[in-house]
């Protein structure tokens, strides 16, 4: 079906969009709003410019326009490793032996290694433009932080981030990258804040939480004068920001007669597969086109397929705004063996709205598995991808398996976030047969949920 077109499809340099697009002008039930956790009332404008940038937040809180022009220092900054590719994975489909058509979109071809720098540029970007001195964030694994370091750099902003205690023992060299680019970096918990030193007395010797980080950088935003914080998911801004990929992706099916039936990416807060399936989904919500669209998630951190749609808070330490979306509660971690990344506990509320009203589907994998997809694929189409990207490999896998039963020539685009390097120690365990897989049990689910905040 597609053999005329190339194997890696790049577009020129002036077919990256010029505007972002923003799927919540078309969505027909809009996500709910950010509240105050202290009223239960919809957080303002003016209450949220003490932690957000002004022109982020106006993102934030548009619903209705759709499409919002990218600032030309941003667009300039995109050409340095945009468009992304678009490749047809042939080896891969022919080691599955199926009839399905598999395409991937791969964001991992920068420094930072993932689709974060989409979002990471255009936040420096406003904030610089503010007249701000700088901007801090949280980050796990290493991937936002490095992203938000290399733009902070290149706007000339000074950067602090907070990154999880045991992300930043156990992956020195993600910490050095950042440094290089000018960052400053803080192990979180840490003393450095109030809600560092509560976290610590209550819970002596924790290697910290994603959660925990977020709550530390918030402090130190909202306490520090020129200073906001910045978030690297599940906001409303974050989404647009990457609608940059799905567009790509569209002109790229569209210049060569591609046709998806299916788009599947990994979810976390639920960035990367908000920005790529933003245009389809356009066209699926204004019933101009059908697609079946699946978020991969890990079994060990369940948001969409067992989470509850709920207000919550976005952090440990509970100090964010509450927002609306499946959740496992903000206290829920996941257990120690996990090692796949996509631990966040809530999810966007873009996303988990359409989940809600029916637009799109979850699945969750167990992360033996992901790891069995990502050698796979390593072996196959050469790139060694980051563990989270591994779960939409394995959820293409799958659906690519069942079309080799049914016979059904589907064609199936995922997104490929990002590259595995710094992710190695999960690798070792995979390959020296000691990693295991864990589902919560109901029980220990139902602890996280007990703490949900009652609006
Ligand atoms: C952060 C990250 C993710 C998950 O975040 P989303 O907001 O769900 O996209 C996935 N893949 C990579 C490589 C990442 O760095």
């Amino acid at each position: 079906m597609y053999d005329k077109i190339p194997y890696k499809i790049y577009l020129e340099e002036n077919e990256i969009p010029s505007a972002w697009y923003n799927l919540r002008a078309d969505m027909p039930v809009k996500p709910a709003p950010l509240l105050d956790p202290a009223t239960g009332k919809p957080l303002t404008f003016e209450q949220m410019q003490p932690i957000f940038c002004d022109e982020l937040i106006r993102q934030e809180l548009d619903n209705d326009t759709p499409y919002i022009d990218i600032p030309g220092e941003v667009q300039d900054f995109y050409k340095m490793y945009r468009p992304s590719p678009l490749t047809h994975a042939v080896f891969l489909e022919k080691a599955l032996d199926t009839p399905a058509h598999i395409f991937y979109k791969f964001e991992g071809n920068n420094t930072s290694g993932s689709h974060k720098l989409n979002s990471a540029i255009a936040q420096a970007y406003y904030a610089k433009k503010q007249g701000l001195k700088g901007v801090t964030t949280e980050t796990g694994a290493g991937q936002w932080g490095t992203a938000l370091s290399m733009s902070c750099s290149f706007m000339g902003l000074d950067c602090k981030v907070f990154m999880v205690k045991v992300s930043y023992e156990q992956k020195p060299f993600r910490r050095e990258v950042m440094r290089t680019y000018g960052a400053s970096i803080t192990p979180s918990p840490s003393e450095t804040t109030e809600v560092g030193r509560r976290i610590l007395a209550e819970h002596p010797g924790t290697t910290g939480s994603l959660g925990c980080a977020i709550s530390e950088a918030v402090e130190t935003a909202v306490g520090t004068e020129g200073y906001r914080y910045v978030l690297g998911s599940v906001l409303n801004q974050v989404l647009l920001h990457q609608s940059i990929i799905g567009m790509e992706a569209k002109t790229a099916c569209e210049k060569y007669d591609i046709h998806p039936d299916i788009i599947i990416g990994c979810a976390g807060g639920g960035s990367n597969l908000g920005g790529l399936i933003s245009p389809f989904m356009g066209e699926k919500l204004r019933g101009e086109a059908d697609y079946e669209i699946i978020a991969v998630e890990p079994a060990s951190c369940p948001s969409f397929t067992r989470g509850k749609f709920a207000y919550d808070f976005c952090d440990t330490g509970k100090v964010t705004p509450l927002a609306k979306m499946y959740t496992l509660g903000c206290d829920f971690i996941p257990s120690a063996n996990h090692a796949g990344g996509l631990r966040f506990h809530g999810m966007s509320p873009v996303l988990s709205q359409l989940y809600h009203d029916g637009y799109m589907k979850a699945v969750a994998v167990e992360q033996t598995g992901v790891f069995e997809a990502a050698e796979l694929f390593a072996r196959t189409e050469g790139i060694l991808p980051a563990p989270e990207s591994s779960h939409a490999i394995r959820g293409a896998i799958d659906e690519a398996l069942k079309c080799k039963e049914t016979g059904e020539e589907k064609t199936i685009i995922l997104g490929l976030t990002g590259t595995g390097y710094f992710d190695l120690a999960a690798y070792a365990q995979f390959n020296d047969r000691t990693m295991s897989d864990y589902i919560p049990t109901d029980e220990e689910l139902e602890k996280g949920f007990a703490g949900l905040p009652k609006v």
